[in-house]
This record gives C-alpha cells, sequence and structure tokens, in this order.
C-alpha cells in the first residue's frame, strides 16, 4: 500500500499532523521525534507506506541506501561532530510502535535519556 489513512506518519506526510521537519524531496521525509531522547533525535521514513523493514525487497535498496547516505549531514547539519547512533526498530519484538518504516537517527552530548 502506498498509502494508509490510518497511518500516524502518512498523515504527518500529508501535512494532516504538524511535524518539525528537517528535509524533505519527493520520495523522503525528515522530522524531529516528538519525544527525542537525545539532543538530536531525527526520524526519516520513505513517503510512501512501508510498514516495516519486513516488508522491504530489493527494489527499494535505492530509496534505503539514500535514506542512509543522507544521516552524516543531516547529522552534521545539526550540529552532531562527535558520533550517532542509527536505529530501525522492527515489528513487535524489534520494540516497533509506529507501522510506517522509519530510520531513528541519534546524537549530541551524552547522557541521553535512553540507550
Ligand atoms: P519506539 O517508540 O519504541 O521508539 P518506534 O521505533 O516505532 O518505537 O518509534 C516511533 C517514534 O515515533 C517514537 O520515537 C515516537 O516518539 C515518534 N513519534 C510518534 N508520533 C510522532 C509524531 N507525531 N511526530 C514525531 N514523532 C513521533
Amino acid at each position: 500500500m502506498s498509502h494508509d489513512p490510518n497511518c500516524i506518519f502518512c498523515k504527518l506526510v500529508d501535512g494532516k499532523i504538524p511535524s518539525r521537519k528537517a528535509y524533505e524531496d519527493d520520495e523522503i521525509l525528515v522530522f524531529h521525534d516528538i519525544s527525542p531522547w537525545a539532543p538530536v533525535h531525527l526520524l526519516l521514513i520513505p513517503k510512501r507506506h512501508i510498514p516495516s523493514m519486513v516488508e522491504v525487497t530489493p527494489a527499494d535498496a535505492p530509496l534505503l541506501g539514500r535514506m542512509m547516505a543522507m544521516i552524516p549531514k543531516l547529522m552534521l547539519d545539526h550540529g552532531v561532530t562527535n558520533g550517532f547512533r542509527i536505529m530501525v526498530n522492527t515489528g513487535q519484538d524489534g520494540g516497533q510502535e509506529v507501522a510506517h518504516l522509519h530510520l531513528h537517527a541519534i546524537g549530541g552530548p551524552r547522557p541521553w535519556a535512553k540507550g
């Protein structure tokens, strides 16, 4: 499904729910996590509704590669100069709360609230 009307992140893509955007293009949206657990906590999502890493196929490799590859500059642009963490919670046992694929990019001086 390319769009799920009940998905909170699809609503965010549509602008039906406000977000603090950090980057946007035709395929990807990046915004600040609503409850950050570090000084910088960004979420990167495909605009297309992919529920999780489970549904990713080889055809999605360029999209996922692009998402990964933009993180270093994004973090630098947000003042993160001493390393960061990339996290993709997947499915129930992976602790995924929102069923729209998202990459957490987390950084800034420690201590962090979690991790
Ligand atoms: P977890 O909550 O265990 O980190 P996920 O990996 O599914 O599970 O992460 C979902 C993330 O989405 C959470 O960090 C949460 O704070 C964030 N979030 C939920 N709703 C919004 C929103 N409207 N705007 C920004 N971030 C959101």
